[in-house]
């Protein structure tokens, strides 16, 4: 079985690839990556590095020669139609090339929306190809909580929100990148979709409990009215609310508890 990582050199790509690392030899990963001078560090674990640029099809059908499980990383890009055609293009160069099985990462919480979001229309592209697939729904990243003012609610003592009722289910992406490397190194997974979602959403009130257990410092939260920050109006246009055990059950151990989670936001905030 050979494996290819496309955005390989990426947050989640790499952490997906330390843990198949863990799981196969070198001689059957093979990194996509958009700019191989990022890959070396991938080179150096033995792993053969492959042009995936998903703006040049050209690179695409030839790359994906010869895989038999090729793990689409949604592109990062700000805009949504562009990512759209970038993963219309690998799933045609899929097909072309003859890879056996395409697994995408998608977003937990789309389908709860509109039918029409990147994510729902990328997967719904992937079933109309004939491909075998699995779809890899993930949780929200936890790193949104990087731009909360957790420092300032430390030196504070108040976690100051704006008002709602907010819950979240955010995991990190060592979670995500480990319960992948399982299901893409197990089974047959062949027309199944995982929600890799935490099974119990957070609050606020659990962050400045966090947040107290953390910095060892009474932190309370408080609802103030006037606070403004893009990330509160992008948090409210999703609903994160709900929970499976996908997440848990491939990890095979439960998530990272919340605290634990945002020790290293803490350390860079
Ligand atoms: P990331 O660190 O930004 O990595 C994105 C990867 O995509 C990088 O390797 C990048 O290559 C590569 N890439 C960019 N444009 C490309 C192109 N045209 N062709 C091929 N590869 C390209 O993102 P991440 O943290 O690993 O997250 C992975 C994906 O999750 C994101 O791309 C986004 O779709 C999605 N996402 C999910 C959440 C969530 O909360 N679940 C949040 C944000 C994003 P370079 O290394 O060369 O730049």
């Amino acid at each position: 079985m050979t494996l290819m990582i496309t955005g390989a050199t990426g947050q989640l790509g790499k952490l997906i690839i330390m843990e198949l690392l863990q799981k196969v030899p070198p001689e059957q990963i093979i990194a996509g990556v958009r700019n191989p001078d990022k890959a070396a560090e991938l080179q150096q674990s033995g792993l053969e590095i492959r042009l995936v640029d998903y703006d040049i099809p050209e690179t695409l059908e030839s790359a994906f020669r010869g895989i038999s499980r090729l793990l689409l990383i949604s592109s990062p890009h700000q805009d949504d139609a562009v990512r759209l055609v970038q993963h219309k293009r690998v799933i045609d160069a899929a097909c072309r090339a003859g890879v056996e099985h395409v697994f995408y990462t998608g977003f937990a919480f789309s389908h709860l929306g509109s039918p029409d979001n990147v994510h729902a229309r990328t997967e719904q592209a992937i079933v109309d190809s004939g491909l075998r697939y699995t779809f890899l729904r993930n949780a929200l990243y936890m790193d949104f909580i990087n731009v909360l003012g957790l420092q300032e609610a430390v030196s504070s003592g108040v976690l100051a929100t704006p008002p709602g009722d907010w819950c979240f289910n955010s995991v990190t992406r060592r979670d995500l990148a480990l319960a992948t490397a399982a299901i893409l190194t197990s089974g047959q997974h062949d027309r199944s979709s995982y929600e890799l979602t935490a099974p119990q959403t957070w609050d606020f009130t659990d962050l400045a409990e966090a947040l107290s257990g953390l910095a060892s410092i009474p932190v309370i939260h408080r609802e103030a009215p006037g606070i403004q920050h893009w990330i509160y109006n992008y948090l409210s246009s999703i609903n994160t609310s709900s929970t499976t055990g996908d997440l848990e059950r491939w990890m095979g151990r439960p998530v990272t508890p919340l605290k634990e989670s945002i020790a290293d936001f803490m350390k860079a905030d």
